[in-house]
């Protein structure tokens, strides 16, 4: 359990529920907005972070999706990751992040799917990602190591996307929020009241007892945002799922890096420094309890 800590204040113009990456991006953004002058609080449960799934991410960012927004948030991201210096006001502290740029490599086994991705390609490339769609011998051509029995084509972009050093981010996400007046808080958001007309939430309560008036409310809660919206009288579709990774060593590492392949299987796998790291779904992939996190090892045998 930790140990709560109160608010200097008992007013926030932007009160920001969960304080992992995407709530400290919030925070990070606003304090270095110069339109936005305003205070922000931070609540965060777990400053370790045990549970969250910022630190179980993989870290790896793609280009490869099908919707126009989503390539270009993720453009955006790429350049943000790789002039992170500049995006922080040119500050000499930060240092470039790692960014290893293998790309994602979808596997097709079947006509649907290698029509849906030349269908994505063509979006892709259409708001300027670096996708290719790939015939098998392509593929054996760049990665002579598959083995791509039944496969009849994959999409593959070599240029930002692929992994990066997450963790770093996040750090300077906190740090120069708080730099900018953010204040973090470790407490947990366990009610909230809503204005005479119901449009907006006016204040948050904290397990400690306090109550907070905001101008604003984030949910970035993660998994648990449902819990946060209900809170506020808001049904959201969010339900946490079980994702798996497992690490391994190779007794011969290939002779280049292994691009994130996603297999027709669901399985995915890519280099990861002098290891490899493979992950998927559960077969029976359903939501589970907020506070399950065992993580079920048998499926490196019977799945990966
Ligand atoms: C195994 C795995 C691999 C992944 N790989 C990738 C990847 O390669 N690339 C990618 O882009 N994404 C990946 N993701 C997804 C990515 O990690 C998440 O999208 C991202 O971390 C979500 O951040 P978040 O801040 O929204 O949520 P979280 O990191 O879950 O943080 C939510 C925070 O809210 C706090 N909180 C919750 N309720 C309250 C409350 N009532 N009061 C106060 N605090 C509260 C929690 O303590 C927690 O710290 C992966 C996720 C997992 C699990």
């Amino acid at each position: 359990m930790n140990e709560l800590s109160a608010s200097s204040r008992k007013r926030y113009d932007v009160v920001i529920v969960g304080g992992a990456v995407i709530g400290s991006s919030v925070a990070c953004f606003l304090g270095n907005n110069p339109d936005f002058d305003g205070s922000i609080l931070v609540v965060e449960k777990d400053p370790t972070y045990e549970f969250s799934s910022t630190a179980h991410t993989n870290s790896c960012m793609r280009q490869q999706f099908s919707a126009e927004i989503n390539i270009r948030i993720s453009k955006f991201v790429a350049d943000y990751v790789k002039n992170l210096r500049h995006y922080l006001g040119d500050d000499p502290r930060v240092l470039d992040l790692a960014f290893h740029s293998y790309g994602y490599m979808y596997l097709a086994d079947n006509d649907a799917f290698a029509d849906n991705l030349r269908a994505a390609q063509k979006i892709q490339q259409a708001c300027g990602a670096g996708t290719q769609f790939m015939t098998p011998d392509d593929i054996a051509r760049e990665y002579p190591f598959y083995n791509l029995d039944g496969i009849i084509g994959g999409n593959h972009n070599l240029i930002d996307e692929g992994y990066f050093d997450g963790g770093t981010l996040f750090d300077w996400y906190k740090r120069s929020a708080r730099e900018k007046g953010a204040e973090y808080v470790t407490n947990e958001v366990v009610a909230m009241t809503r204005n005479a007309a119901g449009t907006r939430v006016e204040s948050v309560t904290l397990l400690s007892g306090d109550v907070i008036t905001c101008g604003q409310v984030v949910n970035a809660s993660g998994p648990c945002a449902v819990l946060t919206s209900r809170m506020a009288g808001i049904e959201i579709p969010v339900e946490p799922r079980k994702r798996y990774t497992f690490v391994f060593a190779a007794e011969t590492l290939l002779d280049r890096d292994l691009p994130l392949t996603i297999d027709p299987s669901g399985v995915h796998v890519r280099s990861d420094g002098a290891y490899y790291l493979a992950g998927c779904p559960p077969d029976d992939d359903h939501a589970v309890d907020y506070d399950d996190f065992e993580q079920d090892h048998s499926i490196w045998e019977s799945k990966v």
